[in-house]
């Protein structure tokens, strides 16, 4: 394996690209942020255009990861690993094992987990070169109660009301924590609307907890209380959220706001937005069980204290005349000082 350190222009900690011709691999582990612990966050394999682009996205994503730690109040920083998917002929076995053996020369500076384009199988290669991996378990329904944390939070924050009765809910997404969230939400009393470009895990879903169908375009036009993206991210952007009828996004996908200016556009239509990696901290959270050693009881607590931080996120941003993305930035910056 053949490390070499890059030095991009940012507050990155350290940033090493890994080569390993024999097994095909080639792969980038950015650690943004361990002031609170170690650097926890996934690997991504994805067939990237450029290195210059692979590592764009492992900057952007460790940055994210520190923040997301920071604001659940995690004793963890921020790092992330991208694998390029670039190579003829190789094998997951051969790529995941090579990846192991890189995440090992940091001697637990570094925590991988699963990511987009990675499974648990290739974690558990990975966990045979190095014992520095989190979360072998489905993190879907822990990630998804604290969405629902985040719900109450926001509905109590804009209409003073507890609880979610009554209240209506356009879900997009009906994936592992789309699922989890609609059957807590019609539990809840809430009047829901589903979509998915698979139209089966939509209808599935909706026929399971008693849900109304609608088109995956139709999805931002429809007069709901709330809109909650638990698809892909980039969602909200300037073609969709002139169309939006809802009075807050409250969801589970990263990186819901295409740009940051964004977060701005729904400001100015009163559109109250609950910024997305509070939301949906319940996954690292659950982390700390593997990193940190934490009980389940003491995770799930934190997780259900995705209410309180979310309240507090929402009231600053109140006060401080801010959005809230830019008050729970703030939130995480402070804690990363
Ligand atoms: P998933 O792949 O199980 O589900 C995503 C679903 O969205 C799929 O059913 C897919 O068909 C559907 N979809 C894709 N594009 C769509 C579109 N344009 N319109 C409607 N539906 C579309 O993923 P997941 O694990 O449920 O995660 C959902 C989101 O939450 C992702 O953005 C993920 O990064 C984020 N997230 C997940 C977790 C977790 O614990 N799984 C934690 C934090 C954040």
């Amino acid at each position: 394996m053949r490390i070499t350190a890059l030095h991009p222009a940012t507050d990155h900690e350290l940033v090493l690209l890994g080569e390993d011709e024999a097994a095909g691999y080639r792969g980038i582990i950015a650690i943004h942020n361990t002031r609170l612990g170690p650097a926890v966050g996934g690997t991504r394999l994805w067939r990237y255009g450029s290195d210059d682009e692979a590592l764009a996205d492992a900057l952007r994503l460790s940055r994210g990861m520190s923040y997301k730690s920071a604001v659940a109040g995690l004793p963890m920083g921020g790092g992330k690993a991208v694998v390029m998917a670039d190579g003829a002929g190789v094998t997951r076995e051969r790529l995941f094992a090579a990846h192991g053996r890189f995440v090992e020369t940091l001697g637990g500076r570094y925590i991988t987990a699963e990511d987009v384009g990675t499974s648990f199988a290739d974690m558990a290669i990975v966990r045979r070169e190095t014992t520095y991996v989190a979360g072998l378990e489905d993190p879907s329904p822990i990630t998804a109660r604290g969405v629902f944390r985040a719900l109450e939070a926001a509905v109590r924050h804009r209409w003073g009301a507890n609880g979610l009765a009554g209240r209506s809910v356009a879900l997009q997404g009906c994936g592992h924590v789309g699922t989890e969230l609609a059957r807590a939400l019609c539990a809840a009393g809430v009047r829901l609307l589903v979509c998915d470009v698979d139209e089966d895990r939509a209808r599935r879903c909706a026929t399971e907890v008693g849900a109304e169908v609608v088109a995956p375009d139709r999805i931002y036009d429809a007069a709901v209380d709330v809109f909650a993206p638990c698809a892909l991210g980039g969602i909200l952007n300037a073609t969709t959220i002139p169309r939006l009828r809802c009075a807050l996004v409250v969801g589970a996908a990263n990186n819901q706001l295409a740009t940051a200016e964004d977060a701005d556009r729904l400001a100015r239509r009163d559109i109250l937005y609950a910024p997305d990696y509070v939301a949906n901290a319940g996954g690292v959270i659950d982390g700390a069980r593997d990193v940190c050693g934490w009980s389940a009881e003491r995770a799930r607590a934190a997780v259900e204290a995705i209410f309180q931080t979310m309240s507090d996120v929402l009231a600053r941003a109140a006060a401080e005349r801010i959005t809230p993305a830019a008050a729970a930035d703030r939130l995480a910056e402070a804690r990363l000082q």
